[in-house]
């Protein structure tokens, strides 16, 4: 079995990969990092996900390839985010410790080691603490509001949920199952899972080359996955606990409602027809029926596996047999 996978998602990063590979390969060849595995068996692997550049990134791999069989090659047929890319490389991955760095020489290849290390004491995931974070404001204050939501939310006591460099043990790369852009809360499903996780500060360089690849979008996109985070790691196998709930409720609601104001006319004489109360009642019916049929439809597609991974790729390269069913599956 590989040592250690290091998973690399990478979009338009053409001038910073030369630089990468040489400080990955060079804190790959730390004789410290390889006494954290038993003696003479270290290997890795270096998997380089394209998602879907434009620039010359993968014809710089292909050359890169050339003098290091360690490296391997996906490319998606275009962008479909880092999630994405994440997802595939944690399909290909055969390493027992699997890390995950940026592309953009942001995250030091050095603390590779830590990482590792930290993950061979016994935890599923190690998470990186950019404790100094060289970003614009921009960027650092946002990220401060989104950790403390997902902090609060999650009860998960991390700082910073987000960071490009982790590491993972192959059991919990193996058991993830990602969409949306849902590489932000990781943790939070490791951690619902039942792994162990915790985090560790690593240093963090500001961007050299190119420029950030997320703009203001993410803020939506960000909520919307936080809801589906939270609703998946509640609710998911059992969606008709929440929807079934609330449609109890308002169906109730609404019966007694629509009772008191039969009861009323019947005994008191009272009309119906002027009164809004009704029509409280009759909404409230309904859309307790409709909440629950909904929870109906979700129990019926939750009992049902997906096989849609999201993306497709376009070439492979240096990638075995087995993995490949593994992607293409
Ligand atoms: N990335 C990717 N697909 C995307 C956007 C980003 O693979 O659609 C990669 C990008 O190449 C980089 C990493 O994800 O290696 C983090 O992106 P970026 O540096 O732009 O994010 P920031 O550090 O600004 O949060
Ligand atoms: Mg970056």
């Amino acid at each position: 079995m590989t040592s250690i996978s290091v998973i690399v998602p990478l979009y338009n990063e053409q001038e910073s990969l030369p630089e990468l590979c040489s400080r990955l390969f060079g804190a790959l060849s730390d004789p410290e990092l390889h006494r954290c595995f038993p003696q003479g068996s270290f290997s890795f692997e270096i998997i380089m996900v394209d998602d879907g550049s434009t620039d010359g990134s993968v014809g710089l791999i292909r050359q890169l390839m050339a003098t290091s069989p360690e490296i391997r090659l996906i490319s998606f047929r275009r962008n479909y985010g880092k999630t994405a890319a994440l997802s595939a490389g944690f399909r290909a991955a055969t390493g027992e410790v699997v890390v995950t760095i940026d592309s953009d020489l942001q995250d030091d290849p050095q603390e590779l080691r830590p990482l590792v290390m930290k993950i061979r004491e016994g935890f599923d995931m190690v998470s990186g603490w950019k404790r100094e974070r060289k970003d614009p404001i921009s960027k650092t204050v946002p990220s401060k509001l989104f950790n403390l939501t997902t902090r609060i939310f999650s009860g998960i006591p991390l700082h910073d949920f987000n960071c490009g460099l982790k590491a993972y043990s192959h059991e919990l790369a193996a058991s993830l199952d990602l969409h949306g852009e849902m590489h932000r809360y990781i943790p939070v499903l490791a951690q619902w899972k039942g792994f162990r996780v915790t985090e560790i500060p690593v240093k963090h360089h500001p961007r050299k080359y190119g420029k950030s690849k997320f703009g203001s979008s993410r803020f939506f996109a960000g909520l919307f996955d936080f809801l589906s985070v939270m609703f998946i790691t509640r609710y998911l196998r059992r969606p008709m606990h929440f929807f079934g709930m609330m449609g109890l409720g308002s169906f109730l609601t609404g019966l007694v409602i629509s009772l008191y104001v039969t009861v009323d006319k019947l005994m008191n004489h009272r009309p119906v027809s002027n009164r809004p109360i009704l029509f409280l009642g009759i909404l409230l019916i309904i859309l307790g029926v409709q909440l629950f049929s909904t929870g109906l439809l979700g129990e019926l597609l939750s009992s049902r596996p997906t096989r849609d991974a999201g993306w497709a790729i376009r070439e492979t390269a240096n990638i075995p047999e087995k993995t490949l069913e593994k992607l293409v599956d």
